[in-house]
Formats: structure tokens, sequence, C-alpha cells
């Protein structure tokens, strides 16, 4: 049997891959999921549709799938397609809103004329040729968007720092050092639309006026590396990269530095450093990069997710993107589903949802028939929101207020089964390893916290330990330079705020 096969990027649906869609000539189409090898030669003869007088071919083909798979003709299939418009692929993807991932499924990643096809470049052109800078960073005022690395601080006032900077040379650098554990949105953003965060980071360029670009991408992805590899050098060939771009008089001209794996060179000024050679360590800001970043010129850094929504926000206006999510957090997330849940994945959902839709709806549930626990969120830096709260809407206000932050979006779904202590000195464990020790709280201080959870877990705490590890909450949060070190001891925060319970009962040794 003869089918074109078409290689997509990620549609988010990691509870049913392997996953197969099928399209057949009068368009309609068919999804098959967990599918292995052995049935792949079905799956195409289901789908084969002879036309006109082919009546002889129909038989023989139908002897064929009796010699292939030893079945009478009419027997029934051991593969089945699932339905798209009904049931829990429809529940899981009925509710998201597709901007960063836009046309998830459909486009092949490496093809550059097909994203072309899908109004790719077409946000970039409108940039060069009928909007000013200003009008550029106004648009991405009016969509209100914010970072969507972690802290959330609006794009359009960064941009426009580095815009205002007074200097010759600027950059821009896309953040692609993801590495929350449980978080892999922007590996599957990278790998599946490179050629979207390629425009974004582009039209970033030409706004701020910059005229090079890094993307800092972790050696552990290396699939994302290779794929933005592979799409610079085809938008280098088709003049969308290098000297005058697109006709203009602009050059643009990217390049990709692999991170070596250190957490913390998320961080914006380690990550600086990391590029110009050194250590990766975070210093005192101000000077925040906007004003003397790389190689002390001004750069904007964003994030993988914020710059691949920032074409659909030109393309279509910032209002347009505003009118998704709440009052203060517009436009789209993404997340990765992840843990104790029945359909996990790549989502992306509009702000504003709540934990409840997300887990129940979109997720269908808790896995296993368990009681739906508590929804870590945000990785290390984040908290842990008990069920008892999950009608908190996904916004970044209300998250925090809950205890919990948005940070890059990773959401760890825990049951009945998952001890919450047990939670929190795994969190802290990996900020433990990833604290670069440049200061003494943040070194020390995470290091004499997980002492006390393993004390406490291990059934051997002492008196006192647990107003000591409050104590050393505060010190460490207070005492750290950066980000990795003032919210180490969120995890632990929020599960003392919400299950001290279950601490006390290791005290007491009852579990
Ligand atoms: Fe390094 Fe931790 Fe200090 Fe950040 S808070 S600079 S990770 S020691």
């Amino acid at each position: 049997a003869a089918a074109e096969v078409k290689r997509v990027g990620c549609v988010g649906m990691c509870h049913q891959t392997p996953l197969v869609e099928t399209i057949r000539g009068d368009g309609t189409s068919r999804l098959y999921c967990h599918v292995q090898p052995e049935q792949v030669e079905e799956i195409v003869l289901q789908n084969y549709q002879p036309t006109g007088i082919v009546s002889r071919m129909r038989t023989s083909w139908s002897k064929m799938v009796a010699e292939l798979y030893g079945r009478e003709n009419g027997a029934e299939s051991s593969v089945e397609a699932v339905s798209p418009k009904e049931g829990p692929v429809c529940e899981f993807l009925g509710p998201q809103k597709r901007i960063a991932t836009e046309s998830c499924g459909d486009i092949d990643p490496l093809d550059l004329s097909e994203y072309q096809r899908h109004e790719g470049f077409v946000a970039l052109k409108r940039c060069l040729d009928e909007l000013s800078s200003d009008e550029v960073i106004s648009e991405i005022e009016r969509s209100g968007l914010r970072g969507r690395g972690g802290a959330g601080f609006p794009s359009a006032i960064k941009w426009r720092t580095v815009r205002g900077a007074n200097a010759e040379t600027k950059y821009v650098i896309c953040n692609g050092d993801e590495g929350d554990p449980g978080a892999f949105m922007d590996r599957m953003i990278l790998e599946s639309f490179p050629y979207r965060v390629i425009e974004g980071m582009a039209i970033a360029a030409v706004a701020v006026g910059a005229h090079q670009g890094y993307f800092y991408i972790r050696a552990e992805y290396p699939l994302a590396v290779e794929r933005i590899r592979h799409a610079i050098a085809e938008c280098e060939a088709a003049g969308l990269l290098g000297d005058r771009i697109l006709g203009s008089d602009y050059s643009l001209k990217f390049s990709v530095k692999e991170g070596a794996g250190a957490f913390i060179c998320g961080e914006e000024t380690a990550l600086i450093h990391s590029i110009e050679g050194g250590r990766g360590t975070p210093r005192l800001r101000p000077p925040f990069p906007a004003e003397s970043g790389l190689w002390e010129k001004p750069t904007l850094i964003n994030n993988v997710e914020t710059l691949s929504l920032v074409p659909w926000i030109l393309r279509h206006g910032g209002d347009e993107f505003a009118k998704f999510g709440t009052e203060t957090s517009k436009g789209t997330k993404v997340f990765a589903l992840a843990g104790k849940i029945q359909r996990g994945g790549l989502i992306e959902v509009p702000m504003g949802v709540t934990i409840r839709q997300i887990v129940n709806q979109i997720g269908g549930g808790v896995a296993n028939g368990r009681r739906f626990k508590a929804v870590q969120i945000g990785g290390p830096s984040g908290g842990c929101v008990p069920a008892s709260l999950a009608d908190t809407p996904v916004d970044y206000e209300a998250l925090s207020s809950v205890g919990a932050i948005m940070g890059s979006g990773g959401m760890v779904v825990l049951d009945d089964t998952d001890c919450m202590v047990d939670i929190a000195r795994y969190f802290l464990r990996f900020t433990q390893d990833q604290s670069c020790g440049k200061c003494t709280y943040c070194r020390i201080g995470t290091k004499r916290m997980l002492e006390i959870l393993e004390r406490i877990c291990g059934g051997e705490a002492k008196k006192g330990d647990l107003d000591l590890l409050e104590d050393l909450c505060q010190s460490v949060s207070s005492g750290s330079l950066c980000g990795l070190g003032k919210t180490a001891p969120n995890p632990v925060l929020s599960t003392l705020r919400y299950f001290r319970e279950e601490y006390e009962a290791h005290l007491a040794g009852h579990c």
C-alpha cells in the first residue's frame, strides 16, 4: 500500500503516543493512538479508498488484508481509530487555544515553505515595511504579554528599555534553558515550531534595534538544537536572516549557544555570563540586562514561549490577544501536565481557566481512581496548591496569592498516595543540588533545610526541627541573591501551609 507520510510537530497528547493521523483523499481524518510498527500497514489499508472502476482492486485488496493479517475479509480490525470530535481526545483538545502552538499536528517543523504558507514571516515583513519600532512595541503592550519564563514581567517594558538604550550594539537572546523537573514546554516549541520562534525573535530584534541574536538552548535538548540550527540555515538561504532581510536594509544574524545543563543558567545574568564564556553565576541587579547585558551592551532576553507568541500578536493585533485571559494575565499559557493524571501532555490554555478544569476536563482527572490531592505548579520555585483551592484560576497574581507561581509552566498532579513532605524534599534536593554556591544562605541554608527534611522523612527528626525549618525558609528567601535561592523555600512553605499535619504525623512517628 502506498501513502504519503508526513512528520509533524508535537500535538501535546503524550498519553496517546505514538499517534498517527490519517487523511483520506476526501479530506476526512482519523486518529490512531498507541500505534505499534506492525499496525501501520493495516492502518494504511483501512484508509485505502479505491476510486472509479476498481472493484477488482477492492477484491484483491481484501484478499491482501486476509493474507497479511490472517483474517477473513470483513473480520473486525484490531486497529481502531478514535474520534477527534468526541470522547477523550475531544475533551483534551477542546478547551485549548492554540497560539504558541498554532497549527500543531499540521505542519512539518522543518519545512520553511509550509510555515510560510501558514502566514509565517508575514508579521516580520509587516514590522519591516509598515510599522515603526514604537508601533510594534505598542502592539506588544496592548496585548498585555508578560514573560512566560517564570516571573511574568511585562514584555513591552523590557522591549522599550532596550529600544531606548543609547548604544550602537544591542543583542537579543532567546532563553531556551528550560530546566524545571517536569517541564518540557520550551523543548516542544523549539522542536515543533522553530521558524515561529525565529520569527518572534527577529521581530523583537528589529523592534529594539539589535542585529545579533543568540539562542541559548540546553544541550540536553539535542533535537531542539539541531532543528533551530537547521531552521536558521534555511532562513539565511531564503533571505529571512542575514544581510538585508526580506529585501530591507536590516541585517540580522542568529546563532546557537548550547547550555551545559546547569539549572542556574536559566537566570538571565548567569545565562549572559555563560554565553560570554564565563561560569554561569548570577550577579546583582541593577544594572538590568536591558541596560547592560551581553558584553555590557543592552540585551533583550525573552523566553522561548514568549517569543513564539509574538508573530500571532503582530498578525492579529494586541487587542485580539488581550481578549483571552484575565484582567492582569492575558493570552494563553502552555503547561506540561504530568504526574498522577489520566491524560498527561502539553496543553495551551487561555489564562483564567481553573486548575480544576485543567485536571478534570483536559486531564481526565486523577489516574487509577485515586483522590486528587494537590497540584505542584511552577517547579522548584513554585508551590503545592491543594485540591480545596483547585478553583484558583491560572493567573499570575491568583497563583501567587495561594503560594504557588506560574513559573515556566510545569504542572504535576498529586494523588492521595503522595507524601507532601517527600514532595517538598524532592524539590529542595533539586534546588540544593543546583545552587551555584555564590551566596551563603542559598548554599548552606538549603543544605540545612534538606537535612531537616531528610530527618523528618527518615523518622529521625529532632525537637525544634520544624521551627528551625521555618526560620531557615525566611532566611534563605530574604538572604539569597537570585530567584533560585529566593524561591527555593516555596515548596516547603506551601506544603507547611496546607499540609502541616503531614509534617506533624512524621514527627509523631505515624508515617
Ligand atoms: Fe547562586 Fe543560590 Fe546565590 Fe542564586 S541564590 S546566586 S543560585 S547561591
